[in-house]
């Protein structure tokens, strides 16, 4: 069996950037991929774009906002704010050849145990055994359709590839937040006609967290929704999905019934593929992981880390890049510290992290809410 000091799971923007940082380390390490750099991109409905806006603002001290490594942005490499799925991942295989990121693609990890003082990783490849495993394997591969009854009669998001080869004029979107609007705009603006269903009004909440209510660039995109006579919003909870011979039927919890003659859409989001490492995750109420809020290991356990949209501290949600990129540097310092590196070394790292946005290990800054 291959012992490895550090294996990474994924090869998304958590994977290549905690490998990146890695990289400029002499500790091993491999990204495993079971697909290709970049595959959750490469996989978006075609229609879709970076909701966070990207720009090179890196020499300031202030590094691109989709950026996952130093001296690299989104923005410079592909000319603009807000890059398509493909883009993106073409911007992570530069990371990937800039920092030399060593990378296994085509290799699922199936399973993970511990032994002793290790971990024994199955892939589809054979087995290796390492120290410190870093779980990034996102949540795209695991839509979302929880609580609704008659799912099977609908698509999730995520899984429409090319909506101009959607058929019909009357789509239901179960969900408004960001994919919810973001789709229901493109097909307005392809002439057709759409009903939202939320449990709330769409961005309804009064604070200035994107991972709560709508981001700037979505909400803009809402307004125009809103003006159009196509458009319709329903205020209520999906109970249940039913199809008869001509239509499909939307059931909310107070009996009303909304009906369309094509698949309703479940904009209902993602949750963490977790099923190798499930058996080692102690859960929080809302169904994500508890972990060491000093170094991201998962609770109770050790040199098992989370990394991606899923890590939460208490009500802190870092669910866009630009939040979890910043906990990358104090995965991997805590690998070095458990290594004996050199600690000017570690402070020298630590540092550029910093300036980089690459480090947050004070949370007590994320409970800022803008003023105005
Ligand atoms: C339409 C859309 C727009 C978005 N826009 C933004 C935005 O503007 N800004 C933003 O910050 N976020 C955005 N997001 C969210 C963002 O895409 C995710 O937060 C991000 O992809 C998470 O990165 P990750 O590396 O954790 O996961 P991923 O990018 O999903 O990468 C995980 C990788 O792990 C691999 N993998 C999974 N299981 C295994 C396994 N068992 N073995 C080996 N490999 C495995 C997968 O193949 C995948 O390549 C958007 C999401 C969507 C769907």
């Amino acid at each position: 069996m291959t012992f490895i000091n550090v294996i990474i799971v994924g090869a998304g923007p958590a994977g290549i950037g905690i490998a990146s940082l890695l990289s400029k380390t002499d500790i091993d390490y491999i990204v495993l991929e079971k697909k290709e750099v970049g595959s959750s991109f490469i996989s978006w409905p075609e229609n879709m774009e970076m909701i966070t806006p990207s720009f090179p603002s890196n020499a300031f001290g202030q590094m691109d906002l989709n950026a996952v490594a130093p001296l690299t942005s989104p923005a410079f490499a592909f000319g603009k704010e807000h890059l398509t799925g493909i883009e993106y991942a073409k911007y992570l295989s530069k990371v990937e050849a800039l920092n030399e990121v060593e990378v296994e693609t085509h290799t699922e990890v199936q399973s993970v145990e511990k032994q002793g003082n290790s971990w024994i990783i199955q892939t589809n490849k054979g087995k290796l055994i390492c120290r410190y495993l870093i779980w990034a394997a996102g949540e795209f591969s695991n839509p979302q359709m929880k609580g609704i009854a008659g799912a099977e009669y609908c698509i999730h998001s995520s899984a429409i590839e090319r909506p101009s080869n959607l058929e019909g004029d009357d789509f239901i979107i179960i969900g408004g937040y960001e994919s919810g609007v973001q789709m229901g705009l493109w097909l307005i603006e392809n002439g057709k006609k759409v009903t939202i269903i939320n449990p709330t009004k769409v961005n309804d909440l009064q604070t200035s967290d994107p991972s709560k209510v709508l981001s700037p660039y979505t909400l803009e995109k809402y307004k125009k929704l809103k003006q159009s006579a196509n458009y319709t919003e329903i205020i209520g909870a999906v109970e249940n999905v039913l199809k008869s011979e001509n239509n499909y039927c939307v059931q909310l919890e107070d009996n009303r019934l909304i009906k369309s003659k094509q698949k309703p859409i479940c904009a209902t989001g993602f949750s963490l593929v977790k099923k190798p490492i499930e058996q080692l995750i102690t859960l929080r109420d809302d169904g994500l992981p508890i972990l060491n809020e000093e170094t991201d290991e998962l609770l109770n356990q050790r040199n098992i880390y989370l990394a991606g949209p899923s890590v939460r501290h208490g009500n802190h949600i870092f669910c866009f890049i630009y939040k979890f990129r910043q906990r990358f540097g104090v995965i991997v310092e805590d690998i070095l510290n458990k290594e004996l590196y050199n600690v000017n070394d570690i402070v020298s790292l630590v540092k550029i992290w910093k300036y980089n946005g690459l480090y947050l290990s004070d949370l007590s800054c994320c409970d800022e809410e803008c003023l105005c």
